[in-house]
C-alpha cells in the first residue's frame, strides 16, 4: 500500500486532467467516494469532472460538487471529450469495466493512466494501472481514506470532504452495523466528525428525507408483496413497472426495502426483483456465511460483496421469483445451516 500511496502522491504532485469514475447506478459510496475525491483534487489544483454512466438518487443530491456531475448516459459527447483530454482516470468502487454499462468502451479505449480504488473482491488486475484493492474494507470511502492516510494527506480532509466519505461509509454499512464495520471504520468515522462532517444532519438528509409515496411503496411491498419461504429462511419482494408508477416511483425509492425482508426473525437469504424497462433488476441480500455474490454471478450475470449484491434477468418479473424459487429450492441446505 505505501509503495503505491507514494506513487499516487507523485502522480498527483502536478497539475493534471483527472476523470473520475465510478459504476453504473451509483449508489452513497460510489456517490460519496467520487465527489469526496473531485473536491479534494480541485483543492490540490486540478482540472477534475466526475463522470457517472447513469443518474442516482435525489437524496444524494446535497453533497457537495454534486452540481459539477456529468451523467453520461444524455452527455455523451462531453463525456466522450472530457476522457479523451484526461491525463488521469480514477475508477471507484468497482471491479470491472463492464460496470461502466455504455460508458465502458470510452474508459478501456483510453490511453489515460488508470487508478482504482475498489472494495469489491477479485478485481480484474487489467482494469487499471494502479490499483488499490481491499475486500476487507467496508467500502470504498475508507479505503480512499487509508489512501489518503498512507499517503499523509488526511489533513487535506475538510468538512466537504469528510461529508462525502462519511456517506460512502454509513451507506455501505447500512448506519455501522454490518459485519464489515471494524473499529478502524470507527476510528475514521470519529475522524471525519472531527474534520467537521455533520453526523446526525447527514443521517438525515440520507435516510429521513422520503417522499411520502415512497414511505407508501414500502408499506405496500412488506404487506402485500412479501413472499416468504419460512422452511428455507428466505423471502422475495418483487415490483412490477405498473406498481411503481402507481406510487410515482423516482429512482432511490427502492433502496432499502429489501432490508425490512431481512429484518425478519429467521430470514437470512432475501431478494428484490424490480422491472426496469427491458429488463428485471435483482438485490440480493444475506445474514452469515450464504455468499449472494456467487448466486448473483451464477445466475444473474451480476456480483457484489458476501452479503449484498445484484443481478439482472432478462425475463418477466413472474419468470424471475419462479427462478429465484428455483434457487432457494437448490439451495436449501446452505440456507438451512
Ligand atoms: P444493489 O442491490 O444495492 O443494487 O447492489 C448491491 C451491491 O451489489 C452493489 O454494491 C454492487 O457491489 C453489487 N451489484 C449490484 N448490481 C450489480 C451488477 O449488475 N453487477 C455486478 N457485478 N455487481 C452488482
Ligand atoms: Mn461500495
Amino acid at each position: 500500500m505505501l509503495k503505491k500511496a507514494n506513487n499516487l502522491k507523485e502522480l498527483i504532485s502536478q497539475q493534471k486532467n483527472i476523470v473520475i469514475t465510478t459504476h453504473r447506478g451509483p449508489d452513497g459510496d460510489a456517490m460519496g467516494s467520487s465527489l469526496a475525491l473531485y473536491n479534494l483534487l480541485i483543492n490540490l489544483g486540478h482540472k477534475v469532472n466526475v463522470v457517472t454512466p447513469n443518474d442516482y438518487a435525489s437524496f444524494l443530491n446535497w453533497m457537495p460538487g454534486n452540481d459539477t456531475v456529468i451523467e453520461f448516459e444524455g452527455n455523451e459527447d462531453k463525456a466522450i471529450s472530457l476522457t479523451a483530454k484526461a491525463d488521469i482516470i480514477f475508477m471507484l468502487d468497482f471491479n470491472t469495466i463492464a460496470r461502466l454499462d455504455k460508458f465502458s468502451n470510452t474508459v478501456a479505449e483510453s490511453n489515460s493512466y488508470k487508478v482504482l480504488i475498489d472494495h469489491h473482491q477479485d478485481p480484474d488486475m487489467e482494469i487499471a494501472d494502479l490499483i488499490f484493492s481491499d475486500s476487507t474494507s467496508c467500502s470504498t470511502a475508507q479505503l480512499l481514506y487509508e489512501v489518503l492516510d498512507a499517503m499523509n494527506m488526511t489533513d487535506q480532509i475538510n468538512q466537504d470532504i469528510a461529508e462525502c466519505l462519511y456517506v460512502g461509509i454509513m451507506t455501505d454499512t447500512g448506519s455501522f452495523k454490518y459485519n464489515s464495520t471494524t473499529s478502524k471504520t470507527h476510528n475514521v468515522i470519529a475522524d471525519l466528525i472531527d474534520k467537521g462532517a455533520r453526523n446526525s444532519i447527514i443521517h438525515d438528509l440520507i435516510y429521513d428525507n422520503s417522499s411520502a409515496d415512497r414511505m407508501k411503496l414500502l408499506g405496500y411491498c412488506i404487506n402485500d408483496k412479501l413472499l416468504l419461504y419460512p422452511e428455507n429462511n428466505s423471502a422475495i419482494i418483487s415490483l412490477t413497472d405498473e406498481e411503481l408508477n402507481r406510487f410515482n416511483f423516482k429512482k432511490g425509492d427502492t433502496e432499502g426495502i429489501i432490508n425490512y425482508a431481512l429484518a425478519i426473525k429467521g430470514i437470512i437469504f432475501a431478494v428484490l426483483i424490480v422491472q426496469r424497462e427491458d429488463l428485471v433488476k435483482l438485490s440480493l441480500r444475506s445474514k452469515g456465511d450464504f455468499k449472494v455474490n456467487l448466486i448473483a454471478n451464477k445466475y444473474f450475470q451480476g456480483g457484489g460483496h458476501t452479503n449484498a449484491s445484484g443481478g439482472i434477468s432478462y425475463h418477466s418479473v413472474n419468470e424471475t421469483i419462479k427462478k429465484v424459487e428455483g434457487i432457494i429450492k437448490t439451495y436449501k441446505e446452505e440456507l438451512n445451516n
